[in-house]
């Protein structure tokens, strides 16, 4: 993938790989019928929307436009802020035991009188496609076959698509949080394709001078803490390569984490926001589901033989 002005474009990566998708589910729905006798229908997303939060609905339209451009059909179930814990547990059942549903997520953020983690718990893991349930969290850590975090797996594509070594880096993750900081920090250590970092993780506890001074000898930082310009150029050294996830508004326009002005002078690479990992996060939600799919036609391949 060319790189320009130092630029990683996470829009042209994310569509690359929607396009790879497309073609997979064109491919494998002929052959269905051969091996197992009928036509496997495209797959499906589902997707929970609780209330009207403004970035929620954005982010919900980005991912119906790339299940339409993936070939992938959608079910939007919208449901209103008010709705109880029960009830929308009982919203995911019927998500869980659907014949139609390959995989769906819960929009997060969710109103506060509900326990995200009870919900993520209630989500069946394999059709857990946001990856944050803790059965794929754990699998995803050991480098078992499972769903992976999309945030994370979409950065991990962002790297390998454009050929960037980690094995041996100095990579210093901000932010530590159980869907992006602390699994991103785990599959880059990890010793599996792309990883074998040396890592360092840092959250709001790490002391300011030691965060300045891993900042300062990283070979690849990666920024998840919410807080727009937390990075800044003088905190880096020449040739790094920045990763910025976070999304923030500042006077009506979305920001990142990192002064991107400041860190482009500084970086040999940089993700832009928005474009860089924002499509990246869809991507990987796309090929999960398209994973979820797959598995579930090898189970049917396995049950016709019988
Ligand atoms: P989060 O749950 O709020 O976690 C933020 C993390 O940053 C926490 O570990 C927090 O530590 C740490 N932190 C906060 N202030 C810090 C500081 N001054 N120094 C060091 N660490 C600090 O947020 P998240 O869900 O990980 O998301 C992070 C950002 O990425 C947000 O802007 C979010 O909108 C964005 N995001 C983007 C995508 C995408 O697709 N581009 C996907 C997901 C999230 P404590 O918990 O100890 O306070």
């Amino acid at each position: 993938m060319p790189i320009q002005n130092k630029i990683l474009d996470g829009k042209e990566a994310s569509d690359f790989i929607i396009t790879d998708v497309k073609r997979e589910i064109l491919e494998t729905i002929p052959q269905s019928k051969e091996i197992i006798g009928y036509q496997l229908e495209p797959p499906t997303l589902g997707v929970i929307l609780v209330g009207n939060n403004p970035a929620s609905e954005s982010y919900v339209k980005n991912k119906v436009k790339a299940c339409e451009k993936a070939g992938i059909n959608h079910h939007l179930v919208r449901l209103d802020s008010e709705i109880s814990e029960k009830e929308l547990i009982t919203h995911i059942q019927s998500m869980n035991e659907s014949e139609s549903i390959t995989g769906f997520i819960v929009q997060l953020p969710l109103p506060q009188h509900i326990n995200v983690d009870k919900i993520i718990n209630s989500i069946d893991p394999d059709k857990d496609v946001d990856g944050f349930h803790p059965i794929n969290f754990g699998k995803t850590a050991l480098g078992l076959p499972s769903m992976k975090p999309a945030t994370p797996y979409g950065i991990l594509k962002l790297i390998k698509l454009n050929k960037i070594e980690t094995k041996g880096k100095h990579v210093v993750v901000v932010g530590r949080s159980n869907i992006v900081g602390k699994p991103l920090s785990i599959m880059l250590g990890n010793d599996f394709n792309i990883g074998r970092a040396t890592v360092t993780s840092c959250d709001i506890n790490t002391p300011r001078e030691l965060l300045l001074s891993e900042l300062k000898r990283a070979d690849i930082i990666i920024i998840a803490v919410g807080k727009p310009d937390f990075l800044t150029g003088e905190m880096v050294k020449d040739g790094v390569i920045v990763i910025d996830v976070g999304i923030n508004k500042v006077e009506g326009k979305i920001v990142g984490d990192v002064n991107f002005e400041s860190v482009k002078e500084k970086c040999s690479l940089i993700t832009p926001v928005p474009g860089g990992v924002g499509p990246m996060t869809i991507s990987a939600l796309i090929v999960n589901t398209l994973n979820a799919w797959k598995r579930k036609y090898e189970i049917s391949k396995k049950v016709s033989m019988i």
